[in-house]
């Protein structure tokens, strides 16, 4: 923990008193880098948060001070090619530019250190600070009535796993799925899989606590890779659903876990979705006959969602008891105590535990 100073917002930002946030595994992926253009140190990580409007800066539209906001990482500036599009959530404007402290000014950061030095921001929005300088590109308005700590949710890792359901593999009424890896992006999958009518949702993770809590999200079978025996993941999924699962899901970040969830699926029409954050982009392999012969692959950041047309409907489907956000929060801790928070998830027991700025 240590002091700095957060600068005012310039023109197009807005300056945000988070309320709380939580951690996701990509925060534990960059905190881990030692190498490579991705490895920025210092830098102030946290990309899960809820915040009050403290000040903005010119030409702001929309945002006054007092609102309560999410700031998002992947961006949606609403006026590019892509954002006009329904085509995708690829911003043209900001997407492509994963360096940068922030995407209207380069290099140039909000954040500096008690001698003055400069603090790296991490994908645009670092929340483990009590407060943050966000470009509007990156900001949702959302409505007061729902609990700032379930809002939090939405600004990362669930939104990405329901949409990624929902909007990228489109899951029909009656199909199967293999999700791989049930943390809360994979869990989160599972709950949209479930809300479109999904028959069969197969987990598939090497911690077997994590099945009795999958149940409460609309799984309804598990596989343990270190109990297949001889067989491959994809041959006890295969004989599970007669040839294959109609969609699956990779959400851990290993390349060997996406060729299993590729092979998993349906030979002529199974559809896999990329979730997993690897480290360094390492690349990946499919069998040529296997993607031949007709299955499709994609990946997709923030679910495929444009943040700030999607998050309130996810909002308002929680409001109507829809969506369940409730079975994500295992753990609340103090800012203070935030280190605990990394060991929790490291160690495969917490989903999202909620970190409160001001208790
Ligand atoms: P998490 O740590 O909570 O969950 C990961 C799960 O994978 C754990 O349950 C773990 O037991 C399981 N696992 C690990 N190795 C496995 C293996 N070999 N086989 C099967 N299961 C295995 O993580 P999370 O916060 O849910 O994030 C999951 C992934 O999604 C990360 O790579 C993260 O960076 C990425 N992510 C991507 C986006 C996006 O926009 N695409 C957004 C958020 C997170
Ligand atoms: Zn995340």
């Amino acid at each position: 923990m240590e002091e700095i100073q957060v600068d005012p917002p310039q023109a197009y930002e807005v300056r945000i008193k988070i309320i709380c946030t939580s951690l996701c595994h990509t925060d534990v992926t960059f905190w881990k880098l030692d190498s490579g253009p991705l490895a920025r140190f210092p830098r102030i990580l946290g990309h899960e948060s809820v915040g009050l409007v403290e000040s903005i800066g010119e030409h702001v539209d929309g945002f006054k001070q007092g609102d309560v906001v999410l700031p998002v990482f992947h961006p949606n500036c609403e006026e590019c090619k892509d954002c006009k599009s329904s085509k995708s959530n690829w911003c043209a404007r900001y997407a492509n530019d994963s360096i940068s402290n922030t995407r209207r000014y380069g290099m140039a950061s909000r954040f500096k250190d008690s001698t003055g030095e400069d603090i790296h921001h991490f994908l645009f929005v670092s929340s483990f600070s009590e407060y943050t300088v966000v470009d509007i590109a990156h900001l949702v308005k959302i409505s007061p009535d729902i609990p700032v700590q379930k809002a939090a949710l939405l600004s990362c890792g669930v939104s990405t796993g329901v949409g990624a359901a929902w909007k990228v593999a489109n899951v029909e009424e009656g199909s199967t799925v293999a999700v791989f890896g049930l943390g809360a992006v994979g869990l989160a999958v599972a709950e949209g899989a479930r809300l479109r009518g999904a028959a069969k949702i197969i987990g598939v993770d090497l911690n077997p606590d994590k099945f009795e809590l999958g149940k409460k999200f609309g799984f309804t079978d598990f596989v343990n890779p270190t109990l297949c025996g001889e067989k491959k993941v994809s041959e006890v999924i295969k004989e599970m659903t007669g040839g294959g699962v109609d969609y699956s899901f990779e959400c851990v970040g290993l390349p060997s876990i996406l060729s299993e969830a590729f092979i998993s699926t349906r030979t002529g029409s199974g559809k896999t979705v990329m979730l997993g954050m690897g480290k360094h982009a390492a690349p990946i392999s499919l069998g040529s006959f296997d993607l031949l012969s007709g299955r499709t692959i994609c990946g997709s950041l923030f679910g495929g969602l444009k943040s700030k047309l999607d998050i309130p409907v996810l909002v308002d489907h929680y409001l109507k008891k829809e969506l369940n956000l409730d079975s994500f929060i295992t753990h609340e801790l103090k800012f203070q105590e935030i280190n605990k928070a990394f060991e929790l998830l490291e160690e495969g027991k917490s989903l999202r535990c909620i970190i409160w700025m001001d208790k």
